[in-house]
C-alpha cells in the first residue's frame, strides 16, 4: 500500500497543492508574527484575534466578522444562533465538501438535499421543489469560488422567515454584482483550512454578517456562553480563533488579492488555451467575479483523463467523487440514487487541476499541452 503510495508520489512532478512551497516565500514573516504572539502572552481572543476580525469584515464589506475555530464550526454556529434543531429542515446541495450536511446534523436538524446545475452549485428550481413549512435555512454554496445563483435563491424565500448562510469556505473574494461573498444573505462562513485560498498553518474560520444580534450571539457562543467573565445568558461552545493562526492570517491577508489574480490569470490560461473537443470548462460571467479556489473541468473521460494526467506527473483531484446523499452516513434520511440526477452525472465527469497561485507560467502551459494531447 505504501509502496504504491510512494510510486505514484515519485512520479508526481506538479502536484495539486505544494503548501511548502507557499510557507517558504513568507516564513520569516510568519515566525516572526509567531514569537510576537508568545512575546505578548497573548494567547486567547488577543489583539490578532481582534485585528482579523476587523480585517475580515472589511474585506468582506459587512458590519461584522467573528473568528472562530473552523469552517464547520462557522456553519454550526450561526445554525445555533438561529435557534435551528430537531424538527426544523435545512436546504443544502449534494456537491459539496461533508462539513455542510454535518452542521445539519449536529444541530439535530434534517439535511435536505437539492440539485445543482452546470455550474456545480445549488439549482434554485430544485431549492422549491424540497421547500416545506418545515424548512428554516438554505445553505448555498459557493462551491469552487463561483457564486451561488443567490438572487433567484433570495427570492424564493421572500416572504418566509427562512434563513440563508452562505457556505463561502471556498470562496472568499468571490463577487456577485459587485458584492463580496459572505455579504450576500444573512451570514457567511469562511474555512482557513491549509488548503483554503487564505489558509491558517492549522484550523481557522470566521463568521460574517450585517444582522448585530446575530453577531453577539455568535460572539457568546463561539466562548462557552459567557456574556462577561462571571456571568452566562445561553450555553455555548469553545469555538474561538487560535491568537497564533489569526496572527498567520493576519500576514497573508496582504497577499490574498494577489493569490486570487494569480489563480484567476491561470483559470484564464486553462479556459483560453484547452480546446479538446471532450473537455468543459468553467466560465465566468461578466456579474461575478470568480475566485477559483479550485478548477474544475467536466469530462465524461473523467477516470482515464485523471490517469493519463499522473502519468505525466500532474496530480488532480475529484471535488467531490461521491454526492453527500449517496454516503453511508446519509442512509438513514432515505435518499437513493436516482433522485439528484445531475449531481449524480456531474459526480462521475468532474476533475480538478492544479490552480493555485504559485504555480510557474511553464506548469501551466505543460499541463494544457497534456491534456489537449489526450485523446
Ligand atoms: C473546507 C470546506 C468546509 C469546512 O471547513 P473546515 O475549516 O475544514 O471546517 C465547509 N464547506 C466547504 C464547501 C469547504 O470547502
Amino acid at each position: 500500500m505504501n509502496l504504491l503510495k510512494n510510486n505514484i508520489k515519485s512520479k508526481i512532478k506538479i502536484p495539486y497543492v505544494d503548501l511548502v512551497l507557499q510557507h517558504s516565500f513568507m516564513k520569516k514573516k510568519i515566525l516572526q508574527a509567531i514569537e510576537k504572539v508568545i512575546d505578548a502572552g497573548d494567547f486567547v481572543l488577543g489583539k490578532e484575534v481582534k485585528k482579523f476580525e476587523i480585517s475580515l469584515a472589511k474585506y468582506c464589506g459587512t458590519k461584522f466578522a467573528i473568528g472562530v475555530n473552523s469552517g464547520t464550526d462557522a456553519m454550526f454556529l450561526v445554525l445555533k444562533a438561529f435557534g435551528i434543531g430537531a424538527q426544523d429542515e435545512v436546504i443544502l446541495p449534494s456537491n459539496s465538501f461533508f462539513s455542510t450536511a454535518s452542521v445539519i446534523v449536529a444541530t439535530g436538524a434534517k439535511p435536505v438535499f437539492a440539485d445543482i446545475t452546470d455550474d456545480l452549485n445549488i439549482d434554485p428550481k430544485s431549492i422549491k421543489k424540497v421547500i416545506t413549512k418545515n424548512t428554516k435555512a438554505i445553505i448555498p454554496v459557493h462551491l469552487t469560488g463561483k457564486p451561488a445563483q443567490m438572487n433567484e435563491i433570495l427570492s424564493i424565500e421572500e416572504n418566509r422567515n427562512i434563513k440563508v448562510i452562505e457556505d463561502a469556505a471556498q470562496a472568499i473574494g468571490t463577487k456577485y454584482y459587485q458584492k463580496k461573498a459572505g455579504s450576500l444573505a444573512d451570514a457567511g462562513c469562511f474555512s482557513f483550512h491549509p488548503l483554503k485560498t487564505l489558509n491558517a498553518c492549522g484550523d481557522a474560520g470566521g463568521i460574517t454578517t450585517n444582522d448585530e444580534e446575530l453577531y453577539v450571539k455568535i460572539l457568546q457562543l463561539r466562548n462557552i456562553g459567557l456574556k462577561n467573565r462571571n456571568e452566562v445568558d445561553l450555553w455555548g461552545y469553545n469555538s474561538r480563533l487560535d491568537s497564533m493562526q489569526a496572527a498567520i492570517l493576519n500576514i497573508k491577508f496582504d497577499y490574498l488579492e494577489e493569490w486570487i489574480e494569480k489563480r484567476r490569470q491561470n483559470a484564464y490560461y486553462y479556459m483560453k488555451n484547452l480546446n479538446h473537443t471532450l473537455i468543459k470548462v468553467p466560465t465566468e460571467e461578466n456579474y461575478e467575479r470568480h475566485s477559483f479556489h479550485v478548477f474544475i473541468i467536466q469530462t465524461e473521460k473523467r477516470d482515464e483523463l485523471a490517469k493519463y494526467l499522473l502519468d505525466h506527473g500532474i496530480e488532480t483531484k475529484i471535488h467531490y467523487p461521491i454526492p453527500i446523499h449517496l454516503q453511508k452516513a446519509t442512509s438513514s434520511y432515505g435518499y437513493s440514487k436516482g433522485l439528484l440526477p445531475k449531481t449524480e452525472a456531474l459526480s462521475e465527469c468532474i476533475l480538478t487541476l492544479p490552480i493555485h497561485q504559485d504555480l510557474r507560467k511553464d506548469e501551466v502551459q505543460y499541463i494544457a499541452q497534456i491534456i489537449n494531447s489526450f485523446n
